[in-house]
């Protein structure tokens, strides 16, 4: 989705870790457009496309690397599909979803992937894994604004969510 005058601005899962990029759908209309299948000789395009409006450090290039893919592999499928819209997150109070900063992180140090969070949250914002090893934040999008639920119900407490107050700025 683009801002009007802006560019346009994705959540991606960096490693496992969301990262807020701008200027991404651009990037892959443009080589959407030029025909260019989502494979690994693309990566180097993708991260110096990505870099001209980012910071993307040296020490995580590999995992922005393979999430970039990752990335333009679903928006090559959304448009081979006849859907060239992103997901539609809703608003809440009248603003888009994507401006509002709640949703999980995930301390992986102290999570063990138990699999509580992926069953207990009825928005499907926790998945595990391809190779069902590990559990990641798939979807912080669909998050309830204001919930907090899956922080209480983790045993090693490896959920966190930003205070309540940055939701002050949003009250109008
Ligand atoms: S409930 Fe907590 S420990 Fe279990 S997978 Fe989710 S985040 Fe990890
Ligand atoms: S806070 Fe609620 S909606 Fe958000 S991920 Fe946790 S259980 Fe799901």
């Amino acid at each position: 989705m683009a801002y009007p005058g802006e560019l346009s601005y994705r959540q991606i899962l960096v490693g496992r870790f969301m990262s807020g990029m701008i200027g991404l759908d651009e990037i892959f209309a443009e080589l959407y457009e030029a025909g260019r299948a989502p494979d690994e000789a693309l990566v180097p395009e993708l991260l110096a496309g990505a870099r001209k409006d980012n910071y993307i450090p040296v020490v995580a290039e590999a995992d922005y690397a393979a999430a970039l893919l990752r990335e333009y592999r679903k928006y090559n499928e959304q448009r081979e599909s006849g859907c060239a819209c992103r997901t539609d997150y809703g608003t809440w109070r009248g603003i888009l979803r994507e401006q509002i900063p709640w949703y999980p992180t995930l301390y992986e140090h102290l999570c063990d992937d138990c699999g509580k969070c992926v069953s207990f949250c009825s928005e499907k914002v926790f998945a595990f894994t391809e190779d069902d090893q590990s559990v990641y934040v798939a979807s912080p999008l669909k998050c309830q604004v204001g919930c907090a639920e899956c922080a209480r119900i983790c045993p090693p407490k490896a959920i966190a969510f930003p205070p309540r107050t940055v939701l002050q700025a949003f009250w109008g």
